[in-house]
């Protein structure tokens, strides 16, 4: 589902982000991509969104080759992904049910259709219930679960959660892996990264490991 055949990314003349990566990753699979800041983590997943194209090597998202792909193109590759990105914080203006409706809306959903999809999705990371407040009155762990709702709402089929767990306490990071878990359970191919060993604690799902760019493990 995601392929990366010997893959580097330069952003400048002398310093790879990433540098020869070779990695499978399966239809369904869970998988977390671990080391620590400034590893390539963030590249590897904005490569597979074609937020970045890949500077040497291949990158296959659904037999797409990201490299090749135009334009055009993106929106659709982006049809099947669901992101968590650090940068893609919740809309201040507007509430919780608001945020998570908003990728239906833009695809051209209509409205009662998508707030019924989400009020599921927010069901599903336990806070239908906080529909109607705003982002500034949840805390950091359930603002990350409303970006968790938002990303899947659309039904992708592959989750990138990149550093989801960032900034919050142990019970609140603990919540956010286990709504991605249960999107995993439910079919859906996870990458969940992150810079703090502890997040995979008793993990016995796949772990792949970066540093300075380079895999150390986990790569199949
Ligand atoms: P991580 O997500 O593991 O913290 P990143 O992928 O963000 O790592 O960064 C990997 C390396 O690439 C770092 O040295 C970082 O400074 C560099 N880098 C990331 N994005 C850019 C960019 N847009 N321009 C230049 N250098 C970048
Ligand atoms: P599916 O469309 O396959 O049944 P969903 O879980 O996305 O799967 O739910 C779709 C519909 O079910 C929504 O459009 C909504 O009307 C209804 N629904 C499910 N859960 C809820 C909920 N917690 N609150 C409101 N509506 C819900």
């Amino acid at each position: 589902m995601i392929e990366f055949q010997s893959v580097s990314k330069q952003y400048s003349h002398d310093a790879y982000a990433l540098r020869d990566v070779s990695l499978n990753i399966g239809k369904g699979e869970l998988v977390y991509l671990a080391g620590p800041s400034g590893a390539g983590k963030s590249t590897l997943m904005k490569m597979v969104a074609a937020v970045e194209r890949p500077t040497g090597g291949v990158v296959t998202v659904n037999g797409q080759d990201i490299g090749r792909i135009r334009k055009a193109g993106i929106p659709f590759l982006r049809r099947n992904l669901g992101l968590i990105f650090q940068h893609q914080r919740l809309l201040n203006d507007r509430n919780i049910l608001g945020n998570v409706m908003l990728p239906l809306l833009v695809t051209g959903a209509p409205k009662a259709q998508a707030e019924g999809r989400a009020r599921a999705a927010l069901d599903k990371v336990g806070l239908l219930d906080r529909a109607k407040a705003m982002p500034l009155e949840l805390s950091g762990g359930e603002q990350q679960r409303v970006a968790v709702a938002r990303a899947i709402v659309n039904r992708p089929q592959i989750i990138l959660a990149d550093e989801p767990t960032a900034n919050l306490d142990r019970a609140a990071a603990d919540r956010v892996l286990d709504a991605l878990r249960a999107f995993h359970a439910a079919g859906v191919t996870c990458v969940i990264s992150t810079h703090d060993d502890e997040v995979l604690g008793s993990a016995t799902a796949r772990v792949i490991r970066l540093e300075q760019g380079q895999l150390v493990g986990g790569a199949v």
